[in-house]
Parts: C-alpha cells; structure tokens; sequence
C-alpha cells in the first residue's frame, strides 16, 4: 500500500482526499487524514473548537462558497494562477463539483447568478470604472454558519465511508522525510502522547492559522520559500442599508482599487445582516495568542447591519518577512494594552479622538459584536499611518452614489486589526510539490496558496493529483 497523510482537514484536506479516494488507483492509497481538532459535530462555535477540527476554519466560517469571476479581472481567493495560469479556473471548477454534490443532497440546486442580477451588476461595474475602482462579480452560493456543520459533517462521514482514515486531536509537531510526528491534544498539550506515522506522500495543509508552525518548519528544514504580501485592515460595519443595492446582487461585493501611493486595498467577506466576531486563537495549536476580527452571516438570526473587511496588501521587500510582520503588528496591539478587539465610530476617527465607552449606547448604528469581546476607543493605537492612510482613502472614494454611498458617515464602526496572515511563497512544482523536498506536497491557506473555501480545495485538489501523478 501506498500511505499518504495529509495534515489538517479543513476544505483543502478534505478535498484532497476525497480526490484520492475517487482516482483509479484508490485500491493501492491509504490516505490517513490527520487534524488537530475534533471531529465536527464535536465542535463548538465559541471556543477554540470554532478554528480547529475537521473541516477547518471553513466549519464556522460564513459560508460564501465562491468558484467563478462573472465580471472583473480576476479570479478570487487563489494565487494559484502563479503557477499554473488560467488553469486555476480548472481546478476551481473541480472544487466546485466536489462541494456541489454534497450541496445538492443536503440543502437543494445551486442556482447560477440570474440574467437579472447580471444587467444589475453591469451597471454597478459601469459605475465603479467611472471612479477607476474594479467591481468583481462572483457567482456564488451561500450556507450560513448556522447550516455549514452539519454540512461539513456531510462530507466528513463520506470520506470515512470512502476509507479515508481520520485521525482527530493529534497536533503534528514534526516531520521528517519518511514520518510525521504528532502529540495528543485530549488531555494537556504538554504531556499528550507522542506517536508517529509512515507517509510516501506528505500533504501539508495546515491552514491560516498553521502558517507560523509551517514556516518554523520551511526554515528549520531548508525547504526553499521566500515572502508573498499578507493583508491587514479593519472590519468595517455599517446599516445593511447603505450597501443592500449592491448585496441584493451578490452578496459578497467585491471592490478593488489603487491608493496613489500603489497600495491595493479590497473589500472581503462581506456579511450582509451579519456579525463581527472575534477570531479566536490558542498558542498550543499553533495560533498566535492575540484578538483578530472577522464576521460571520446566518441563514436565520440575522441583524440590521453588514459588515466586511477593508484590507490593504502589504508587499514588503522580496528579503523581508510579511508573516512575521503581520504577528508583530497584531502583537503591538497586545502590547499597547488591547486583549479584545478595538471598535472606534468613524465619526471619532475623522476628529483624531479616542470613542467613548459610554457614549456607545446613543450611536445610531450599534456593534453586533458582544460588548464583553471589544474594547471602545482609538483603532490608529498600534496601526501604521500608511494602512491608516490606505483605508481612509478608500472609504472616502468607495463613498459614492451607486457604489458605498453614505459610508463615511461618521455613525460607520471600525474593529480592527483584521490581518490575513498568508504571507509564505514556497517554491514548488505546478503540482505544488515541494522543490527541495521530493513527496512534500502543499496545499490551502496556510501555504500562501489561496485564501478561501473555493481556492483552498481546489488547491487540494490539485496537490492529489499530483500525488496521483506519481504513481
Ligand atoms: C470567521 C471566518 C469566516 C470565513 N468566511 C468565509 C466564507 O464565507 N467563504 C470562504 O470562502 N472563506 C471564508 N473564510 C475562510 C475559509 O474558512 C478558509 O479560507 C478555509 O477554511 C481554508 O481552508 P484550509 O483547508 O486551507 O485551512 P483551515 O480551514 O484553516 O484548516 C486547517 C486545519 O489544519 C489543522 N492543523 C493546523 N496545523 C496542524 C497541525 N500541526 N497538526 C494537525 N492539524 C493541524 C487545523 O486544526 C485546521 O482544522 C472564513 C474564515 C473565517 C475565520
């Protein structure tokens, strides 16, 4: 038999051994799949469960799942294009099929962006080009995090009926050229118990939050990579009002555009009548021990406000470290006294002061993140002027009629820091096999390949064959 083990079984894991498990060659593959976390439906959505565990971060995620551009100039949430060029729309197509199965059996057909929306969003388009910003068009289907466990589940059981071996609460800490190592997360982290397992074919996909162990790693073993620019801003919340026009045509606007100093800056994750929420990390499985903001959106609970991120890409010098920089920035945070995530009203911002805790109450657009998960006061206290500068710009130009209109009122909320830390490059083979180790293959968020559901599994996707290549 042949072993493969894939490390984390978030969307990448998952879809990649659910390719191994439909090749031809199946009957010769022992794929283990092997996750820190728990199973699904032993998670939870509210401690650290919500990051760790089969299915990844994508089990508490929103939920968007994104696979074709209709309108703009790129495809969304893979840099898979680097390496293979328009091919990456094939491999999102599969990660399409592999979602669209389980899709369809468990919540109904997915339906494509309707000739109505797409006159809309032509028009939205025209308008944001007037104002030289990019307006991408996604066509997508929406769960809610409400719904996506169970869904998750789906697939998890699957895969188990297909063979796939999962291996549940056993933190990789080491590899080497024939072997993982791993530790017992049940009990203590400290003293769980060591083992280890055999591999011809390693498959890492340790995801955003395993971006720090993986690096250790890349350095402590020479594997060749070198920096890719992370993305950091804030989550911005406002009226679902304000944006409906745009989110009744796809849910996650997309908006692109260029500060003079050459930033890009980006809406991502929108949330329409969502919540902010607070994502939650944990030192010993390798999350970094600081608050980053995200948002979520349900089927059913909904509130009257949307939110998204405005996020700036921050290339550094080809020798600098953007990961680390990244950590550092959230660390600052930290260390400038802030344990929660810092919410700020525009209206403070615009007049250079701190807001006020007790004045929360009286703003005419209220948080929907829990009281006891932010801290009211100055978002600038450990941000650089020039992400500052980034964002202002971008709120003000994204502030017009037809586009965001309204947006820079000063009511508009402002959590931050939200940072994405994807900012290894490793080098590898188009099948994202490592170049300086053979049988090393790579895949999903934390490799700096992708960021999303969509390009995360299609990046699996694309690492399983190229497993299965081998053979
Ligand atoms: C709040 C939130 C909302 C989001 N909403 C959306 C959305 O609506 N649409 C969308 O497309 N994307 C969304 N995303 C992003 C999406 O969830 C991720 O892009 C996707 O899950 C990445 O998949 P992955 O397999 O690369 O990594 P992950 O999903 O992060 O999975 C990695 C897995 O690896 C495990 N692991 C890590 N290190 C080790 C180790 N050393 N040993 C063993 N196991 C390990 C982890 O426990 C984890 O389960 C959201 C993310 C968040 C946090």
């Amino acid at each position: 038999m042949i072993r493969v083990v894939i490390v984390g079984a978030g969307p990448a894991g998952m879809a990649a051994a659910y390719t191994l498990s439909n090749a031809e060659k199946r009957h010769e593959l022992e794929v283990t799949l092997i996750d820190q976390g728990k199973r699904v439906e032993d998670r939870t959505n509210g401690d650290t469960d919500k990051a760790y565990g089969v299915s990844g971060v994508g089990a508490f995620s929103d939920g968007k799942f994104i696979f074709e551009t209709e309108l703009g100039k790129r495809q969304i949430g893979t840099n898979l294009g680097d390496l293979i060029g328009a091919r990456d729309r094939e491999y999102l197509m599969k990660a399409k099929e592999f979602f669209r199965g389980y899709y369809e059996k468990t919540i109904g057909k997915i339906e494509r962006i309707s000739e109505e929306r797409l006159v809309k969003a032509k028009e939205i388009s025209r308008i944001a080009g007037i104002h030289d910003i990019d307006y991408i068009v996604a066509n997508d289907y929406h769960i809610g995090t409400d719904k996506l466990p169970a869904f998750m589940k789906t697939i998890q059981d699957d895969l188990e009926r297909r063979g796939i071996r999962i291996i549940t609460e056993q933190r990789v800490i080491d590899f080497d050229n024939k072997k993982v190592y791993t530790k017992d997360m049940r009990k203590d982290a400290n003293s769980g118990k060591e083992e280890s397992y055999n591999y011809d074919f390693l498959l890492l996909a340790p995801g955003r939050d395993g971006s720090t162990w993986l690096h250790q790693k890349l350095d402590e073993k020479k594997i060749a990579h070198s920096s890719r620019p992370i993305d950091i801003g804030f989550r911005i919340e406002t009226d679902a009002a304000v944006i409906k026009h745009l989110t009744d045509i796809e849910r996650d606007v997309k908006f692109e555009l260029t500060h003079p100093n050459g930033d890009k800056i980006r809406t991502f994750c929108v949330c329409p009548y969502g919540f902010v929420t607070q994502e939650r990390k944990k030192p010993e499985f390798g999350g970094l021990d600081f608050c980053l903001v995200n948002g979520e959106s349900h089927s059913v609970n909904k509130s009257n406000n949307t939110n998204f991120a405005l996020l700036v890409r921050m290339p550094l010098r080809e020798e600098g470290d953007n990961a680390a920089w990244g950590r550092k920035l959230a660390e600052a945070y930290k260390e400038a006294g802030v344990q929660r995530i810092v919410l700020q009203r525009y209206g403070d911002l615009k007049m250079q002061r701190s807001s006020k805790p007790n004045k929360v109450k009286e703003w005419r657009i209220q948080p929907t993140l829990p009281e006891e998960e932010y801290m009211v006061g100055d978002v600038r206290i450990a941000m650089y002027s020039r992400i500052m500068d980034d964002i202002r710009y971008a709120i003000d130009r994204l502030s017009v009629p037809g586009l965001m209109e309204g947006l820079n009122q000063d009511s508009t909320l402002l959590y931050g820091p939200e940072i994405k830390m994807h900012g290894i490059n490793i080098k590898t083979t188009p099948y994202l096999e490592s170049v300086s180790m053979p049988n090393l293959y790579l895949a999903g968020d934390g490799t700096g390949f992708t960021r999303g559901i969509g390009g995360s599994s299609s990046s699996g996707i694309l690492a399983a064959e190229g497993i299965l290549s081998k053979l």
